[in-house]
């Protein structure tokens, strides 16, 4: 088949960032010829609600953010189970798996991202082997006949992976991390302990630096080896990393950013003309970090794809501020957030260390010439909402104890925030 139709606008990705792209062109032009084209069979959904529906707390139709019926209420033409296969940005065509050609005047790639599979490891094609990240995966991972897991990684997959197999009945889950702590990345090693502490309590035996080496089974998954030892399981779901979706882009020609995302500006332009590109395929600058980087999250996909989708439409051309690396999962019911540097980032340079070592639950602040640069939390979010705003802001705060005595002086938040802070016990100063 070789027809060619032409739209004002080709959105490539059904996701989160796709489907805000094109609902908010929509609004802002009513006329516009909008196609989303997605590989995936179902129409959007909330990945970061699959853990709950994995584990049952959710039904199906509760994953799903927009039914099909919407997409055509709004005129958006939406074609799913098709992927694009390739794409030429002078003619400004793309063409699809079934071959035929579509011409767009302005095309978005939202190709997302995928789950990292280490497949020159031995056994890792063998039946048993899941990942989580699409509704097809959570529902193959939730019907496996399986009495024992392991989950390789401590991101939000593994995390809530984890407590979702021990919730849907497996009865033994290990929790298995080759670094030596939770999610380094986000957290040091005292808020690891207090998330390991709410794993065991939900049954979930954890093992800290020790790295999978292979997968046994003779016609299906039967155990792992790690160097220690080995683990007898059924299934193992690997949470270790999500890599952008790059290769369309890569193939049409357009720039990649340092870790391998597909590069934009404040408004979402490719290198290409008439290419831009939103969510987890991109590398968008991020507000604390003060650079380009991978940031994967739901609320910049939807951020970005909501002023992207107003600007095409004709809104007010405005930069996108930013992304926010904040990390917020569940571990059981116990919150885990963590933003801007842990402390193991910060070696060799002068900071500040607060924290509060509850019974149960652990915060932890971390300042650089007193402006908030990182904090830490377990089993509370007392707070969280005040310290990200103060870290976005950029601003000092008051570090001294008794400011909540004087008011006068300083407004009302800021001394609710030095109130906050010296409760916090002052553990490490070394600036
Ligand atoms: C299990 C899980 C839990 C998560 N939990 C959280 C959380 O708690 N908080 C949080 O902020 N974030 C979380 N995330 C991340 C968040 O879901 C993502 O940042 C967000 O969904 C990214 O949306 P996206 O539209 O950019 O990409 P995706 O959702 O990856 O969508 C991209 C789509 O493009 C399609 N596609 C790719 N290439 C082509 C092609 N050539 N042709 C056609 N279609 C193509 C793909 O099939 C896919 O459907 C979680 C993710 C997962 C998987």
């Amino acid at each position: 088949m070789n027809t060619r139709a032409c739209y004002d606008l080709i959105v490539v990705g059904g996701g989160i960032a796709g489907y805000h792209t094109a609902f908010s062109a929509r609004d802002a032009d009513p006329g516009m010829k909008i196609l989303v084209i997605s590989a995936e069979t179902t129409p959007t959904y909330s990945a970061p609600s699959l853990p709950d529906y994995v584990s049952g707390h959710i039904p199906r139709e509760k994953v799903f953010v927009a039914r099909e019926e919407e997409f055509e209420a709004q005129r958006i033409e939406l074609r799913l189970n098709q992927r694009v296969t390739s794409a030429d940005p002078e003619a400004k065509t793309l063409t699809t798996e079934k071959g035929e050609v579509l011409a767009y005047r302005r095309l978005v790639l939202a190709t997302g991202s995928v789950p990292i599979q280490l497949r020159r490891m031995p056994g890792t094609s063998l039946p048993g082997n899941h990942v989580l990240r699409t509704v097809a995966d959570a529902e193959a991972l939730a019907s496996a006949p399986a009495k024992r897991a392991v989950v390789v990684g401590t991101g939000a997959i593994g995390l809530e992976g984890a407590s979702a197999l021990r919730e849907r009945g497996v009865e033994e889950v290990t929790l298995v991390e080759a670094l030596e702590w939770i999610n380094p990345k986000c957290f040091d090693r005292r808020a690891s302990d207090y998330m390991t502490a709410e794993l065991e309590r939900i049954g979930v035996r954890v093992l800290l630096g020790e790295g999978i080496v292979s997968v046994e089974g003779n016609d299906r998954v039967s155990g792992v080896r790690t160097a220690k030892r080995a683990i007898p399981c059924d299934l193992v779901l690997w949470g270790i990393g999500m890599r952008p979706v790059v290769d369309l882009a890569v193939s049409m020609g357009a720039a990649l950013g340092e870790h391998g995302g597909i590069r934009i500006d404040a408004q979402m332009r490719t290198s290409l003309p008439d290419v831009y590109a939103v969510g987890d395929c991109t590398e968008p600058y991020d507000l604390f970090y003060r650079k380009n980087m991978p940031n994967m999250l739901w609320r910049t996909a939807t951020e970005q794809g909501m002023l992207l989708g107003s600007l095409l439409g004709g809104g007010q051309a405005e930069d996108y501020e930013g992304a926010k690396l904040l990390f917020l999962t569940y571990v059981g019911d116990a919150p885990a957030c963590a933003c801007g540097y842990p402390e193991s980032a910060l070696k060799g340079q002068r900071y500040t260390v607060l924290e509060d070592c509850g019974p149960g639950s652990y915060r932890k602040v971390l300042l650089q010439r007193r402006r908030i640069v990182g904090f830490q939390m377990v089993n509370t979010l007392e707070g969280a909402n005040e310290l990200y705003a103060q870290m976005l802001k950029g601003e000092p705060v008051e570090l001294a104890a008794g400011l909540e005595r004087d008011p006068v002086r300083f407004p009302l938040k800021s001394v609710a925030l030095s109130a906050y802070l010296a409760r916090m016990e002052r553990v490490r100063p070394t600036e």
